[in-house]
């Protein structure tokens, strides 16, 4: 039987591992060791391997130490060797200090356990004051390793109430000395620190701090292990979707010191910038400092680079005198060492073919690199260091793409907070994401105000904050900056409006109620035209003006668009209403309409007096009545949507929505109907009563409209094809595809097509001429899906409505999720929002099954996707490898789509 290698060791250009195996040995422990292959100075070190944490969950502690143990030592051997100390020095060498960290396959930032300076006792630390001539240095790193080793490994931390113990002795020698910062600590100081805090040590953890090395190494190594099942840690885990069986790998490596004096530093450093993607070497570093301190800000970090120090210069108003004389760069301080130092980030970005994000220490004027990984990066950051590195010939075109997150386009393409501002900004609450960018505005409480507002002042900023929205709000929210309401998913009527129309959306915000004038977020009142602020991509909410600056789509943008239809194979389209929005998704670069919801239209101008005239009508002669006068107006929408796509397809969607959803609800507009239609008001209240459903989403809806008054799709069908005729009159190429909602039997939608095609032939016989259609439907029901080769053969295209397909498999309420979901996500009893991304497992089932079945019965028929989830990376790669032709989503998700479709067809 061969033996299981559990340690692997690396230092002085050697390496038992490589990058390609960060499972086992993490993604730190894996660019330790290849950084040693490629001859990048490194401390040495060793990994214990992400195995080995499983076997610690499974065997125990004593069983793993006691495998580990002979590797561990010839480990240890090893680096005692290359450093030329010796781990528990009693003399006859230099003390040699470790750090134990950890290192999983991806990062877990903060989520995990390190030990710094491991070693020290009180022995150890008399002879590094001694060989290092630094005695305060000596002390300071003690007493930093009994307050990290005492809280990590031995549990000493604050309880309930009280301050941490090790910070209370640090308190009281400050107090009693009147220091202001730690530096004016003396050794003598540093000293007594170290007695009290291991008095606090026996007393908080009922035993004394270890004193023998190896003891110490054991302990923290076993730390490291047991924090990979804290409670943050799982939670992470779970948010991140990161299997517990992975286990942390812990990196055990010889410590080097940036703080031994004024030839020794330490750093962070980028090879590209992460905020813009320049390519330019950047950082910050401090002179006779460890690395906490960089971050701590307590101390002013100084740039690494003479280009970098003088841009923070002029940015800061720092005179060049003053920045050369007291914050010099790297560059200008340390000469050589910079050199070296720019040699190593640029071998590396090479090796990697990425932008990296190193740390690094100088000792006593020796450069050590102590991590590398690639760099996380801004989605502006993102494009543009793509672009530039294909253009270097550092990367291909497939892993260009890859390289690409696609979400992170957005950030590209609504506005976003200034960075100042949202530091300085006051959280109010926190609501659902609904649809993304930034927005700040005066409250307004009803549509008709915030259209008002804006049509006085087009440059008016407001907000429109609402109990839920409905379709009458339209106008009001295309006027508003943003939209808040306090009830509504992820698929609302506001969230999908909103996302269509690249407006920032905030939906069932917590702790917040909406009435007629007021806003009340946790008893807080707000009145209209006081000022808020919406953050649409994360859902905060924030109180007064918060800045916004509107990115702008450069040419690097178009550059990766170029190239993501190069590698595709889905085309892509997108879900709008309205000649405006079809302009700007095409703009975005979309190929066509998956879905016109003609219902949005009916509340543009005086055209809803006509709708409520329809569904208020007693017979089928008023309906018609009123459909006659509400023709001419869906014609010259579908005229101004047709051409706006001209020579791509447009599916047009027939009326879905509940009927009561455009009935007069309030006493104003009841009023108002009775005077049109010269009937008293109660009777209209009555009607309304009427309309009225228990569960409207399974009511009276879709197709049901079409096949109950089928006067409705002759009008409708009627608009579409003389629409067409009149452009085909025109010399243009309209591309109407007529699309039934909500078909759940064959027949519902054989009917529908009767009519649709009887309606199409007599328009033709009237204009004497014809315009190619085509007839289909919408799977969004299950049992459509599971008889898609019967609806198949009067369907020349499907649409899969994943909003209503999700609904309907779920059996959860579109509209009501949003109060069970979050605790769901919470729970862990739903890894995502099936609203957003798609349930692969089994909504995905019912799609797969449809495209197959209906294939079946009609080899070449057209098939898309019109849901939301058409416009999430996760769930277009799933409809790609599911053999749909297109994905339909909001013209702002154009992009999105565009560069997810791409990507799985690379990666298939
Ligand atoms: C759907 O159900 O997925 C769909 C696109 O239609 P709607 O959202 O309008 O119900
Ligand atoms: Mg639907």
């Amino acid at each position: 039987m061969t033996e299981v290698k559990r340690v692997y060791t690396f230092g002085n250009k050697q390496a038992e591992g490589n990058a390609t195996m960060k499972n086992l040995l993490g993604g730190k422990g894996a660019n330790l060791a290849e950084m040693n292959l490629i001859g990048v100075p490194v401390p040495p070190g060793f990994t214990i391997t992400t195995d080995v944490c499983t076997e610690y969950n499974t065997l125990g502690r004593d069983k793993v130490v006691e495998l580990l143990k002979g590797e561990v030592e010839r480990a240890m051997s090893f680096v005692e060797e290359t450093m030329n100390a010796k781990f528990g020095s009693k003399g006859e060498a230099f003390p040699l200090l470790m750090s134990v960290r950890s290192g999983a396959r991806v990062s877990m930032p903060g989520m995990m356990d390190t030990v710094l300076n491991l070693g020290l006792n009180d022995d150890t630390v008399k002879l590094i004051a001694e060989k290092s001539g630094n005695e305060k240095f000596a002390f300071d790193s003690y007493r930093r390793f009994i307050h990290m080793y005492g809280s990590v490994v031995m549990g000493v931390e604050a309880e309930n109430g009280e301050h941490d113990p090790f910070e209370v002795v640090l308190d009281k020698v400050r107090d009693a000395k009147g220091y202001q910062s730690d530096a004016e600590f003396t050794v003598e100081d540093l000293k007594g620190i170290v007695d009290s805090y291991k008095v606090v040590v026996r007393e908080k953890a009922g035993k004394d701090f270890p004193t023998n090395p190896w003891d110490q190494l054991w302990g923290a190594v076993c730390a490291v292990f047991d924090s990979w099942n804290t409670e943050r840690a799982i939670l992470y885990r779970r948010m991140e979707q990161i299997p517990g069986e992975w286990g942390t790998a812990v990196n055990v490596q010889a410590m080097v010191y940036g703080n031994m004096g004024e030839n020794s530093a330490t750093g962070v450093a980028f090879s590209r910038d992460a905020s813009t993607g320049e390519n330019l070497f950047n950082g910050e570093y401090l002179i006779n400092a460890q690395g906490e301190d960089v971050v701590a800000g307590v101390r002013t970090p100084q740039e690494i680079t003479l280009e970098g120090s003088r841009r923070w210069a002029v940015r800061g108003g720092v005179s060049e005198d003053e920045r050369a004389a007291k914050f010099p760069s790297l560059e200008e301080a340390m000469p050589e060492l910079y050199a070296e130092l720019d040699a190593v980030q640029e071998k590396l970005e090479k090796h990697y073919s990425d932008m990296q994000d190193l740390e690094f220490t100088i000792q006593d004027g020796k450069l050590w690199m102590l991590q590398t990984r690639n760099g996380k990066r801004t989605g502006a950051a993102m494009v543009r260091m793509v672009v530039e590195m294909l253009k270097e010939g550092m990367i291909d075109d497939e892993t260009a793409l890859l390289r690409l997150e696609p979400n992170k386009l957005d950030e590209l393409l609504h506005p976003v907070f200034s960075a100042d501002g949202i530091d300085a900004a006051n959280v109010l609450s926190k609501g659902l994401p609904a649809s993304p960018g930034a927005a700040t505005g005066k409250i307004v409480f009803s549509a008709d105000k915030a259209e008002e507002i804006v049509e006085n002042d087009p440059k008016a900023k407001v907000i429109l904050v609402r109990r839920e929205t409905s379709p009458e709000d339209l106008k009001g929210m295309y006027a508003a900056q943003g939209i808040l309401t306090e009830r509504g998913g992820m698929t609302s009527h506001a969230a999908v409006v909103a996302r269509g129309m690249g407006k920032c959306c905030v939906s069932s915000a917590a702790g917040i109620r909406v009435d007629a004038t007021k806003l009340t977020i946790d008893g807080k009142e707000y009145k209209e035209g006081e000022w808020i602020s919406l953050n649409g991509s994360t859902g905060e909410v924030y109180e007064g003006q918060v800045p916004t600056i509107t990115p702008s789509l450069d040419g690097d943008f178009g550059e990766i668009m170029k190239l993501a239809d190069k590698y595709t194979r889905m085309y892509v389209r997108t879900n709008a209403d309205t000649p405006h929005d079809a302009k700007t998704a095409a703009d975005f670069g979309a190929k066509g309409i998956g879905l016109c919801r003609t219902e949005h239209m009916f509340f543009e101008g005086e055209r809803i007096i006509a709708v409520r005239e329809m569904i208020l009508a007693e017979n089928e002669e008023g309906r018609k009545e009123a459909l006659k006068k509400l023709l001419p107006m869906q014609r010259s929408d579908f005229e101004g949507i047709l051409e706006a796509m001209d020579g791509h397809g447009v599916t047009i969607r027939l009326l879905d929505p509940p009927l009561h959803e455009f009935t007069p609800n309030d006493e104003k507009s009841q009023l108002e109907m009775a005077e049109e239609l010269s009937i008293p008001v109660e009777e209209i209240i009555a009607k309304v009563d009427a309309l009225h459903e228990i569960n409207p989403m399974l009511g009276h809806r879709g197709c049901r409209l079409g096949n109950t008054y089928p006067e409705i799709t002759e009008m409708q069908a009627r608009a579409i094809i003389e629409a067409a005729c009149n452009l085909r009159a025109r010399g243009l190429d309209p591309k109407p595809e007529i699309m039934v909602p909500l078909v759940g039997t064959v027949n519902e939608l054989k009917l529908q097509e009767e009519i649709i095609r009887r309606v199409a032939e007599e328009v033709f016989a009237e204009k004497g001429l014809k315009v190619e259609f085509l007839v289909g439907t919408m799977i969004e029901i299950p049992r459509a899906a599971l008889t898609a080769n019967e609806i198949a053969k009067h369907a020349e295209f499907f649409s899969f409505g994943t909003n209503d397909l999700t609904q309907m498999t779920f059996g959860y309420s579109r509209d009501d999720a949003a109060k069970f979901l979050p605790i769901y996500l919470n729970k862990g009893l739903l890894k995502n929002d099936p609203f957003q991304v798609l349930d692969q497992t089994g909504v995905g089932q019912l799609v797969e099954m449809a495209v197959e079945k209906g294939k079946a019965t009609r080899p070449d028929i057209k098939l898309g996707i019109c849901g939301e989830h058409g416009g999430e990376p996760s769930s277009v790669e799933f409809c790609h490898r599911a053999g749909l032709a297109y994905v339909s989503c909001s013209p702002f998700r154009v992009p999105i789509a565009r560069l997810a479709a791409a990507q799985a067809n690379v990666r298939k």
